[in-house]
C-alpha cells in the first residue's frame, strides 16, 4: 500500500478512511497479482533498500540481503582502524553494484579518496549496476563495473587494499531446496556455482594469496561453511583469518588478512 500511494507507513495509519482511486485500484491489482503468481516484492516494486540506499533491481540481479551489509560495515571499520586516506578496492560479483556503491558513497561522506573496480560475470548485471551507479554517483570517475569472469583471470596483476566479494556460494544440492521466490525467481549464477559452494571461495583465496602480507579479503559466506572453509585455509597454511558472525551470532563473512 505505501508502494501504491508513495506514502510512508504512518501515513496509512492517519488516511485509514480514504478510499482508493482509480489508478490506484489499478497499481494495486497489478501488484498483488505479481505476489500471487510468485513474483518477489522487490522485483514488482523494481526497487530494494541496501545500507539506507534505494538500488533498482529487476530479474537479472541478486535483491541485496540485509546480512550482506556485514562486509560495507567491515571495510568501512578496517579502512578507519588502519587510518587509511585512500584505499583501491576489488569487488567479485557486481550484482545491483550494492555493496560497491554503497562503500563509495560512504567513502566519499568520510573523505577517503578510492578507486572501486567490480567485477560481473553477467552483462545484464553490469548494465543494473551502471544505472544504480548513475543515480547514486553521477560524474564519479572512482568506481567502475566490468563484465568479466573471474575464473577467466589467473593472477592479478597489481595489488588492491581490498578483495570484497558476496559470491553464489549455495551448493548444487542447496540450491534445489531453496523456496520457489528465491530458486524460480532470482538468477541461477548469482546464487549458486552449480558445485560445492566452495568454488568462488577457493578462486578468490588463490587470488588472495601472492597479496597476503598486504591485501586482505571479506568474503560472505553461507551458514555452515566456516568449518569447511576454516579446513580449507588450514591446509593452505594460512593463519591470519577469522569470521565475522552476523546479528544471529552466525559466522557469516570470512577475514583474511595479510
Ligand atoms: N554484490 C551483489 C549483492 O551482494 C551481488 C552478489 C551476487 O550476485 N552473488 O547483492
Amino acid at each position: 500500500m505505501c508502494e501504491v500511494l508513495e506514502c510512508g507507513r504512518m501515513d496509512l495509519y492517519l488516511n485509514f478512511d480514504k478510499p482508493l482511486q482509480g489508478q490506484e485500484t489499478q497499481k494495486l491489482e497489478k501488484f498483488l497479482s505479481g505476489r500471487l503468481s510468485g513474483e518477489p516484492l522487490q522485483y514488482i516494486f523494481g526497487h530494494a533498500n541496501f545500507f539506507g540506499y534505494e538500488f533498482f533491481v529487476d530479474s537479472s540481479v541478486l535483491i541485496p540481503r540485509p546480512e550482506t551489509e556485514l562486509i560495507v560495515d567491515a571495510v568501512l571499520k578496517s579502512i578507519e582502524s588502519a587510518h587509511r586516506k585512500s584505499a583501491e578496492i576489488l569487488e567479485i560479483g557486481s550484482g545491483s553494484g550494492c555493496i560497491s556503491i554503497a562503500l563509495a558513497k560512504q567513502l566519499d561522506d568520510r573523505g577517503v579518496d578510492y578507486i572501486i573496480n567490480s567485477l560481473d560475470v553477467s552483462g545484464p548485471a553490469i548494465e543494473t549496476a551502471k544505472k544504480n551507479m548513475n543515480r547514486h554517483l553521477p560524474y564519479n570517475g572512482k568506481l567502475s563495473f566490468h563484465q568479466k569472469d573471474v575464473f577467466s583471470i589467473s593472477s592479478l596483476k597489481r595489488r588492491v587494499d581490498y578483495i570484497i566479494s558476496n559470491p553464489p556460494y549455495i551448493s548444487a544440492d542447496e540450491y534445489e531446496r531453496l523456496p520457489g521466490i528465491v530458486k524460480n525467481r532470482e538468477p541461477r549464477t548469482a546464487l549458486t556455482d552449480s558445485a560445492d559452494g566452495l568454488s568462488f571461495i577457493r578462486k578468490l583465496i588463490s587470488l588472495f594469496t601472492p597479496f597476503k602480507n598486504s591485501t586482505e579479503l571479506f568474503c560472505e559466506i553461507s551458514f555452515g561453511q566456516n568449518i569447511e572453509i576454516t579446513n580449507l585455509l588450514d591446509s593452505a597454511g594460512m593463519e591470519k583469518y577469522d569470521f565475522i558472525a552476523d546479528l544471529s551470532g552466525i559466522p557469516r563473512v570470512l577475514h583474511l588478512k595479510g
